[in-house]
């Protein structure tokens, strides 16, 4: 290692991180206004119905049944977007984990183990 090639890293690297400053700092700018942005469109009316509405919709959990597996008799009766219960499911790889479940699947599962 001479000291030509320590001076040579060393520019290397002030050349980087001078690069990386300014990138960061146009990218923080960009991000400034795009928050500015995005504030002012949330304070309208109209966005702010959709967002309260998709916050209602996220909300309700998915149902995580197998149903083809729990409940092969009765195939069609999961309520997909509307889990309300937390129901045992046992895999091979996991062991028995809790899944959340929704009313129909819950009660199919019952009389299925039954
Ligand atoms: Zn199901
Ligand atoms: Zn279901």
């Amino acid at each position: 290692m001479s000291d030509d090639k320590d001076t040579e890293l060393a520019d290397a690297l002030a050349e980087a991180g001078r690069r990386l400053g300014q990138a960061l700092s146009d990218g923080l700018a960009r991000l400034r206004s795009a928050r500015d942005a995005v504030a002012d469109a949330a304070n309208r009316p109209e966005v702010r119905a959709v967002t309260e509405s998709a916050a209602r919709v996220l909300r309700h959990r998915p149902c995580l049944c197998m149903c083809a597996r729990a409940h092969p008799e009765d195939g069609g009766i999961c309520e997909m977007l509307d889990a309300v219960i937390t129901g045992p499911s046992t895999s091979e790889l996991l062991g028995t984990f809790g899944v959340p479940l929704c009313a129909p699947c819950a009660a199919a599962r019952v009389v299925h183990h039954f």
